[in-house]
């Protein structure tokens, strides 16, 4: 076998994926990770003497191989999570995914009337659809519960309306969602089916959703290769339509066979030589959210009993909160004290992302504290972490210059893009492992595995899966 050459950028799930699976093959992979730790964003962090992720982190795939590598690198150390994971609107909780009845009797009867009505009209005259999320949304569940329960946090997060919004962000999350088998379910097997699904529990670490990335290291580097933190790659040099060499931006220069980037797909484009206009100005079209993470020390056990909460409040500016003590206890680390996170997004430009820590740390308790979730415990402690490009942005009309950028990359020979904002696919860890697996795949074994297809038109939705089919069990 002919020994590649390889060099990755970005140690991240995607990254690290690829590096480990090309190690395996011993093929000689050197990855490059512009920060101090492994897992991009599905690093965990040490903060008052526990563990935590950077929101929440759920592992959950329905892909053989995927659920293999996972598998392969945690082995028995991860623990089932039951989940519990609700909406808190108008100071009453919900549970989601939604539950008909207890979200009909929850809004109250006139408005469960509203909403029962609009579903019905939603049958008879449906909406026009127009390729927006909006109207996808009212399309499924009607407007009166797309208004309730989709249209406040989406433009939370997103920071455009929702009519702005491609309908892809849908069709990826909340494919096959189906109001009909959620009252079928609810009163025909009284809430239960038959096997536990990805709606009732998740696997997750022991030590944290960063420690499968953490272990793709050691694995690498005791095979043969080498992974460079604090690293930074400056460009990816071409010659002929062939990828040639990395440069650092300590200068240096490495020569390589193949180069795999996950760095952010604009960085990339914008550092590189002789790009066509054209296709700088469609790299410049393509934007990315920021998020905030408000880390806060709560002095109790008690807390809330679930492993996040939609923030759908029209009052408070947080749209989701973590409660890491209620994922494993191992993370915990045996502290009487309650480490929540409180996630916040927005445009670089925002006021609240030029915000002082200071200010974040205020907001968030305040918030927090509105919410009655605390109830009169002392918040003795705050930290923040700021993530730039943390979601890519799918705002109408982003597949055209997309699509002339993936063009373009794609003739560059030697070069595989891959990765949430390396391909700009709004990817869960699945998915970039997926990418990961798929690019290495292509370079070791000659396979012509489309990288840009993946998670573009995911045919199951993921929340409906059966644990024992993904083999995420040792049973
Ligand atoms: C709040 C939040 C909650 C989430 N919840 C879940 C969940 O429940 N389940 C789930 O599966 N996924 C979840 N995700 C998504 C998951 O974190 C990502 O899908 C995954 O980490 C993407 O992996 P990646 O390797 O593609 O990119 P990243 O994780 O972003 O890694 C990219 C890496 O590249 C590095 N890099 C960037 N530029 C350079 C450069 N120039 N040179 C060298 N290195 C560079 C970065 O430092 C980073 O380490 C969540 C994400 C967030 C933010």
């Amino acid at each position: 076998m002919e020994k590649k050459k390889v060099a990755i950028i970005g140690a991240g799930p995607a990254g690290l994926t690829a590096a480990y699976e090309l190690a395996k093959k011993g093929h000689v992979v050197e990855v490059f990770e512009a920060s101090q730790h492994v897992g991009g964003l599905s690093k965990t962090i040490d903060l008052w003497d526990q563990r935590v992720d950077l929101g929440p982190h759920r592992f959950f795939s329905n892909d053989t191989k995927v659920n293999e590598v996972w598998l392969e690198v945690v082995g028995k150390d991860y623990r089932m999570v039951d989940r519990l994971t609700r909406i808190y609107y108008k100071k009453k909780f919900y549970y989601y995914p939604l539950k008909p009845f207890d979200a009909l009797k929850k809004l109250g009867i006139g408005t469960a009337f509203t909403c029962v009505m609009s579903y019905v009209k939603e049958r008879i005259a449906p909406v026009k659809k127009d390729g927006s999320f909006e109207t996808w949304v009212i399309g499924r569940f009607g407007y009166k519960l797309y208004s309730i329960f989709f249209k406040t946090y989406s433009e939370k997060l997103w920071g455009i309306s929702c009519k702005e919004l491609d309908e892809d962000f849908a069709a990826q999350r909340i494919k096959k969602l189906s109001l009909f088998s959620a009252v079928w379910n609810a009163m025909f097997s009284g809430g239960k089916t038959k096997h536990k699904t990805l709606v009732d529990q998740f696997a997750y670490p022991l030590d944290g959703t960063g420690m499968v990335y953490e272990r793709m290291k050691t694995f690498v580097e005791n095979n043969g290769g080498s992974v460079h933190l604090t690293t930074p790659v400056k460009k990816v040099n071409c010659k002929n339509g062939h990828v040639d060499s990395l440069e650092l931006t300590n200068g240096e220069i490495r020569s390589y066979d193949h180069v795999i980037s996950s760095m952010p797909i604009t960085l990339l484009v914008n550092n590189m030589d002789e790009v066509p206009q054209k296709v700088i100005e469609a790299n410049n079209q393509l934007k990315f959210r920021n998020t905030i993470l408000v880390y806060l020390k709560v002095e109790g056990q008690e807390v809330f009993p679930d492993n996040w909460l939609y923030v759908h409040a029209t009052d408070l500016e947080m749209g989701r909160i973590t409660n890491f003590r209620n994922w494993v206890p191992e993370i915990n680390n045996g502290q009487d004290s309650t480490i929540v996170a409180l996630e916040y997004w927005a445009y670089d430009n925002d006021e609240i992302w030029n915000s002082t820590d200071d200010k974040l740390i205020a907001l968030g308790t305040e918030e927090l504290k509105k919410t009655g979730l605390v109830n009169g415990l002392e918040i003795s402690d705050g930290y923040v972490i700021k993530i730039p490009k943390c979601y890519p942005v799918y705002q109408r009309g982003y597949k055209e210059p997309l699509k002339i950028v993936e063009e373009h990359l794609g003739s560059i020979s030697g070069l595989s893009v891959i990765g949430r904002y390396g391909a700009f696919k709004y990817n869960n860890q699945d998915h970039s492992i997926l990418m990961g697996i798929l690019a290495a795949e292509n370079i070791a074994d000659g396979a012509s595995n489309n990288l840009w297809e993946i998670n573009t038109d995911y045919d199951d939705y993921q929340e409906r899966s059966t644990i024992t089919e993904s083999g995420l069990s040792h049973e």
